[in-house]
Parts: structure tokens; sequence; C-alpha cells
């Protein structure tokens, strides 16, 4: 059984960042989580054939995607309470084909969880023998309901809640974290806003909201960079002072430090890293 505790690491981030795209994925989120919508911005962004920024939102690909009816976005959902072996069949059948208008296919199946045993084993050899460029997506509240051989055989990504969510107001104070650091915050104000997080000692619950916000950004942003600031190197430098950050706590080091030198690593250097 694979540790999934690393869906956070640098390498997966690396992976969906870096424009290097795999096989499969999982994107998961409790309930409330929008994930539909992430999986929609990432099958736009990598079918998308217009110029960076991508998605463009105006080339054809773009405008067929939009309307939800993009030849080479594929999305499977429950008939009755489950998604069954045929529809299972019929998807690879499709996966074995030719794309229509673009270079590979893309399905996304909804509530993965509710496809049976038979069914995840038929996806099973899709996954283990992946044909052409074909993605495939499978959105679930809970990964831990889907067998292990299909979890261990996708990029696990796991989505924070849009607005409101059950971290409360770390999931907001991330969010204004973010906000306030792209909008190139200077580190006296971004140190005041996380005080209150280091002063109560939840240190690991708003560090874990900061990195569920950074992946978001990641994955909305995913196709050589939205804008120009934040990049996805940057994106990525600040997850790593963020694990910096956590080491440091775990290890002992006093919180108000160690949030004081990963705000410090953020705000400097921008230009980073070789
Ligand atoms: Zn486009």
């Amino acid at each position: 059984m694979p540790d999934y505790s690393d869906a956070v690491s640098r390498k997966r981030l690396m992976a969906l960042a870096g424009g290097k795209l795999l096989h499969a994925y999982i994107f998961e989120g409790a309930r409330g989580t929008d994930k539909m919508r992430a999986a929609e911005t990432f099958a736009k962004t990598v079918h998308c054939l217009g110029e960076t920024p991508k998605p463009c939102g105006i080339c054809l690909s773009c405008v067929k995607a939009e309307h939800g009816n993009h030849e080479d976005i594929l999305y499977l959902t429950r008939d009755g309470n489950s998604i069954g072996v045929k529809q299972v069949e019929e998807l690879q059948i499709r996966l074995r084909g030719k794309p229509f208008a673009s270079e590979r296919v893309i399905a996304v199946i909804d509530e993965a969880e509710r496809m049976t045993p038979q069914s995840q084993n038929k996806l099973l050899k899709t996954l283990e023998e992946p044909s052409g460029g074909n993605i495939i997506i499978l959105l679930t509240s809970n990964s831990a309901l889907l067998l292990k051989t299909i979890q261990s055989r996708c990029a696990v990504l796991r989505l924070g809640a849009v607005g409101a969510a059950p971290a409360g107001d770390f999931a907001e104070l991330a969010a204004a974290f973010y906000a306030k650091l792209t909008a190139g915050g200077a580190y006296y104000e971004l140190y005041k806003l996380v005080g209150a997080a280091a002063e109560r000692d939840a240190s690991s619950d708003f560090l874990d909201a900061l990195e569920i916000r950074l992946r978001d950004a990641l994955v909305s942003g995913l196709g050589a960079g939205r804008q120009e600031y934040p990049s996805h190197d940057d994106i990525l430098r600040f997850a790593d002072c963020v694990e910096d950050a956590r080491r440091g706590v775990n290890g002992g080091l006093n919180v108000k430090y160690a949030f004081k030198t990963m705000i410090l690593n953020m705000t400097t250097d921008t230009k980073a890293k070789p």
C-alpha cells in the first residue's frame, strides 16, 4: 500500500505543475469541493490550442470544452446507484480509438467510488496499459473507497473545499495569506496575518490549509502559467517553504520563528533558484 500522505509531496506537485502529464489522477475532496470544476479546467487546459496563458478561453477547443461538447473529453457518471462494468467497457472501447480533435482523450469519472469492484478491476487493465496519451481522472470524496490497486496507479491530488472548509478559519486564513503574498504583500503584513495561528499553536492546521491552497493554485493554473506571477516555480517554492516550516516545527523549532523564516523565504528571492 503506497503512502498517500505524500500526496502533497513536491514530486507530485512537480508532476502536476511541470506540464508532465500522467495517465491517471485521483482528485479527492470532501463533499462540496468542486472537483468537477478542477477536472474541467484541467482538461480544458490540456486541450487548449491557443496561446499561453492557457486555457485561453477563445480557441475552438476551449469553446467546445466550455459548452461540454468537446469530442475528446468524456464524462462517466453513475447509472442508477453505481458505475457498472458495461459502462467501463464502453469507455475502454472509446479510449482504444483515436482522439477526434486533439492528441488525447481525457476521461473524467465522477463519483469514482461508485464503481463496483468488478468495474474497478475492469478499469485497472486500462490503468496498467494506458494507450496513447490518454488521461483518466477519477473524482472521489474518499480515495480509500477505491481498490488499492487503482489507488496505486494514480497520482492523488487532494483538493480543498471551495469557500468554507472543515478546516474553518484556517482555509480562509490560508486564502487571505495567499492573496496577500501573491499581491506582493510585505513581510510584516504577512506575519501579522498569521500571527494568530502561530500564537494559538495551531501551526500544523494552518500549514495544511496553506498547502491545500497552493495545490489548488497549481491545478487551476496548470499548463504554462495563468499569469506571470506567481509562476509554477514560485508556487512550488512556496510549497517548499511550507514544508521547511513544518519540518522545523515538528523538529521542535519555535513556531513563531519557523513562521517568520517561512515568510522571509517566501517574500525574498522571488527570482529564485536554479
Ligand atoms: Zn484555448
